[in-house]
């Protein structure tokens, strides 16, 4: 005998639902049972009775954004040195390693409560990170008792750097660790943290960060370690010709050869950028499932260009969006990294559109792909994860409006959340976020920024 006991929320009255999983619902609703989607309907079709109901007021639901790519400590720098962004990669990291050297613990929850909660007000229910600054121990815990606090997926990936100063390196000395140490602690986080099943809020990955900051053996041992541990592995790959040229002059590879060489090239890695992988380098990526992260913002200021994203689709990489951190994207949001992806996508293809659907599509199924998520996350759809945004879809940003509707959402904006649900709870409502001691998590936050600024 069926039952028919009640959803824990009822999401209606929705004006567009963008499933991900099949064509669009003019209208609708959404229920949602434990934290997963129950069921989802279409306008007229009969709602299931529910303890609590969500008037979506004709917004326009997506599944929840997620960030394959962030810096999370760098919102205590937004916007320090930005002239350096234009003389190149090196030279802004040279000015800014020094100071990210200041980082502990309060510093690393702070920035990470502070970053996780303005990511939800742009729409994001899951969000990586890439901390490869270690002073001090416990940042990631840090991180996740944040990450915690303010309700969201985090996915945080152990970064690492053993390459300083002291051995030529551009790394400050205090975040230039030993191999041994840096990868013991990555298998304690994935020991104490990693959660494996469906559903999961906390996910560790491991991520040397990057060829000029890291060692051959650092990557291949980290490499045997995800494979013995069975975590996926993060890293930059080919984010700009400072990077390409470092390995040519320095290693007499091209960066793909490095990183194959160290046995990175797999399903199990995702990397930041692949700005200047050439097409044989992208069709392999594709054939070997290995995603990438596209950071358009941050790829703008330090290669004024930014990946191919259509080639990348066409050869079947996955790809997902990311931030890349508050020092050099200066915004926290998703959807701004979705839009831009939309319009920047035509600096490589010309006249070839990357419509918004394409967009929102790398947003929500490309990085469930990336971080491994692909069964529970990226879909409004029976089973999958509870996480979805509803945005707002009339007022001044919509008057005139007709044709697609998520076209209409991607160029209409700027457009924050007007409800970000995660697990079936609200962490944004009315446009707002839910949680109590935000006016003094943002003065603490500032107060840290104020004090590594002197
Ligand atoms: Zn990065």
């Amino acid at each position: 005998m069926a039952t028919f006991s009640p959803v824990d929320l009822l999401v209606r009255n929705a004006g567009y639902i963008v499933t991900m999983d099949g064509p669009e619902l003019p209208g609708g609703w959404v229920s949602i049972r434990g934290g997963f989607i129950d069921a989802v309907g279409a306008s007229g079709t009969a709602e299931p009775p529910a303890r609590e109901t969500l008037d979506a007021r004709g917004g326009l639901i997506t599944p929840g954004l997620i960030c394959t790519h962030h810096h999370i400590y760098q919102n205590l720098t937004r916007n320090w040195f930005a002239d350096e962004l234009a003389r190149g990669l090196f030279a802004w990291l040279v000015k800014l390693n020094p100071i990210w050297a200041y980082l502990d613990e309060e510093a690393s929850y702070l920035s990470t409560w502070v970053a996780l909660a303005e990511m939800a007000l742009g729409g994001c229910t899951c969000s990586s990170d890439h901390l490869n600054n270690h002073p001090k121990p416990n940042l990631i815990d840090a991180q996740i008792r944040a990450a915690r606090d303010v309700g969201v997926r985090f996915y945080p990936t152990r970064g690492a750097m053993d390459l300083g100063v002291r051995h030529g390196s551009i790394t400050a000395d205090a975040c230039a660790q030993d191999i041994d140490e840096i990868l013991s602690d990555c298998q304690r986080l994935v020991e104490r943290y990693h959660e494996r099943e469906k559903g999961a809020f906390i996910r560790i990955g491991i991520a040397p960060c990057n060829p000029f900051s890291t060692t051959m053996e650092l990557m291949k041992r980290s490499a045997e370690l995800a494979e013995k541990l069975d975590v996926r592995l993060h890293t930059h790959l080919a984010e700009s010709k400072d990077e390409e040229n470092f390995c040519l002059e320095k290693l007499g590879m091209r960066p793909m050869d490095r990183f194959r060489e160290c046995g990175w090239d797999s399903g199990r890695t995702w990397v930041a950028h692949g700005v200047c992988l050439d097409e044989a380098e992208l069709t392999h990526m594709g054939k070997c499932r290995c995603g990438i992260a596209h950071c358009p913002t941050s790829n703008i200021f330090f290669s004024k260009t930014v990946g191919d994203i259509n080639l990348m689709r066409r050869l079947g990489v996955p790809v997902g969006l990311g931030v890349d951190g508050g020092a050099s994207a200066g915004h926290g949001s998703m959807y701004h990294e979705t839009r831009l992806t939309m319009l920047a996508s035509q600096l490589r293809t010309g006249t070839t559109l990357t419509r918004a659907r394409d967009a929102l599509e790398h947003a929500t199924i490309g990085g469930a792909q990336c971080l491994g998520r692909e069964d529970d996350l990226g879909k409004i759809a029976v089973g999958y994860c509870a996480d979805l945004v509803v945005w707002p879809f009339s007022g001044i940003f919509f008057s005139g409006f007709h044709g697609d509707a998520v076209e209409a959402w991607l160029r209409n904006g700027p457009l924050f959340a007007q409800e970000t649900i995660v697990a079936g709870k609200r962490v944004v409502s009315g446009g707002r976020l839910q949680l109590s001691d935000f006016e003094e998590k943002l003065a603490a936050h500032q107060r840290v920024s104020d004090a590594w600024w002197r």
